[in-house]
């Protein structure tokens, strides 16, 4: 490994980057891979959310100059910008930023879902599918988010990550997208958007495919709060299907499908995994359970294919049952049970792969939230924070240890928290100076001076 590179990757650790638009992999492992092309991730294909685009448009002479560096540090031979064809406005700051960068180009999307699945994006740029259980790098690709990509020029200055950016959309006053201190609580995020219009809601972080229902006593005690991979905060009436549907226990999902899955199989034929070859058939898992089918243990370990995208239960189930959530349980409890993903077999698409993209359009119609369809511009707002509370486990690997207790002071970009030593993890910073006021098993909370 060359010095620019180590340099890059102890910049990048020292100021706990993680992938900020997913799970929260820990960006200084993903720098050490070996790869010939490096995707810039702008895609942001769920529903009402707005960073990506807008960093993409705002600070396209930076992101295009970071992957440049990123590019050659790596000594990958190409980097490519993806962004959906209808961002015009983005596209032409992009277009101007990258003139005479010859190993940098610009990839147009359709705008479909979910087009900013990592697999999906590699087909969809360099047309080679990762095998089942694999990652981009086994095909010589990278994939990393937009914001990712800025907190890795901050790192290049010594720069921590402190802030994250978030979309506030959905039913509040005024949907906006703020850089907030990580930590940032999410009732402060709700009052920044003008509060929820309707008196009875519900809080998704995340987007509306993917995104997690946050617990009201959680938002209430103001424990709730933005964390490095917080990309947005999606408010709903507590009646609305994305908040009644997720909210439905396990039981019952399993019940609902004995009576009423009819094996029409549109969950499989919509799977965007399916779709790109993998031996992903979620219709197979509803009629094994339903039969009692356990000694086909093949139907049971395909859940280590499932990527969470929610298509199944979300889109494609006319009847709304949750392949998904069925699959998350299993694999649960094969990984409780220590078993690993047994898939490993290279795949080729399937003819009907394009046919069956489905239109960011549709999708919005078949979640409801046509009504909420809103630009949510960035926005610079002045607000002052009582307290943060800083997750430990805010990544992927093992959760950081606090290295502060209460009372200490700290002043914003001090190092609160570590991984344990050797293990996949990212330290943490104070994201505003203050006290620390909490260390509990999960979070450190910051009251502000
Ligand atoms: S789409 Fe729904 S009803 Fe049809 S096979 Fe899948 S789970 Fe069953
Ligand atoms: S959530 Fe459903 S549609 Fe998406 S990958 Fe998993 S099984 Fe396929």
């Amino acid at each position: 490994m060359n010095a620019d590179r180590k340099e890059l990757i102890a910049n990048v650790r020292a100021a706990g980057v993680v992938g900020a638009g997913g799970a929260g992999f820990p960006t200084h492992v993903k720098l050490a891979g070996s790869v010939d092309t490096i995707i810039l991730n702008g895609a942001e294909c769920e529903p009402l959310l707005a960073v990506d685009v807008q960093l993409l448009e705002l600070q396209a002479e930076t992101l295009v100059e970071t992957l440049g560096e990123v590019v050659e540090i790596l000594g990958a031979k190409a980097g490519v910008i993806t962004i959906k064809a209808k961002h015009q406005l983005a596209i032409e700051a992009l277009k101007q930023a990258l003139v005479g960068k010859a190993n940098l180009r610009l990839h147009p999307l359709e705008d479909f879902y979910p087009v900013g699945d990592e697999q999906v994006l590699v087909y969809e740029v360099l047309g080679r599918t990762v095998p089942e259980g694999g990652i981009p790098p086994d095909v010589g690709g990278m994939v990393i988010n937009v914001e990712t990509l800025l907190n890795v020029a901050k790192a290049q200055r010594g720069q921590p990550v402190t802030a994250t950016y978030v979309t506030i959309a959905g039913a509040v006053s005024r949907p906006l997208t703020l850089e907030v201190p990580v930590g940032t609580p999410i009732s402060v995020l709700l009052d920044l958007a003008g509060g929820p219009t309707v008196p009875h809601y519900r809080v998704i972080e995340g987007g509306p495919m993917t995104g997690e229902l946050i617990s009201q006593p959680a938002i209430d005690s103001h424990i709730a709060a933005a964390k490095k991979t917080t990309t947005g905060v999606i408010v709903l009436p507590a009646d609305h299907w994305l908040v009644s549907q997720p909210g439905l226990n396990l039981g019952i999902i399993l019940q609902r499908a004995q009576s009423a899955c009819c094996q029409c199989r549109i969950c499989t034929d919509l799977c965007p995994r399916h779709l790109l070859g993998h031996d992903l058939n979620p219709h197979l898992i509803l009629n094994a359970l339903n039969h009692g089918q356990a000694s086909n243990p093949d139907a049971y370990t395909q859940a280590f294919l499932c990527s969470d995208c929610g298509v199944c239960e979300l889109y494609a189930c006319p009847v709304e049952l949750s392949p998904r959530r069925v699959y998350q349980a299993i694999k649960l409890e094969l990984t409780r049970q220590g078993l690993k993903n047994p898939h490993r077999r290279k795949v080729t698409p399937k003819v009907a792969w394009v046919g069956r993209h489905i239109p960011i359009s549709s999708l919005i119609s078949r979640l409801g939230l046509e009504k909420y369809d809103h630009p949510a511009p960035l926005s610079k707002v002045e607000f002052s924070l009582r307290q943060v509370a800083i997750a430990l486990q805010q990544h992927i690997g093992v959760s950081a240890r606090a290295l502060v207790k209460a009372g200490d002071k700290v002043e914003i970009g001090q190092i609160i928290a570590t991984p344990p030593p050797d293990k996949l993890g990212a330290v943490l910073h104070a994201s505003i100076s203050g006290r620390i006021k909490e260390v509990t098993e999960a979070m450190v909370v910051i009251a502000g001076e």
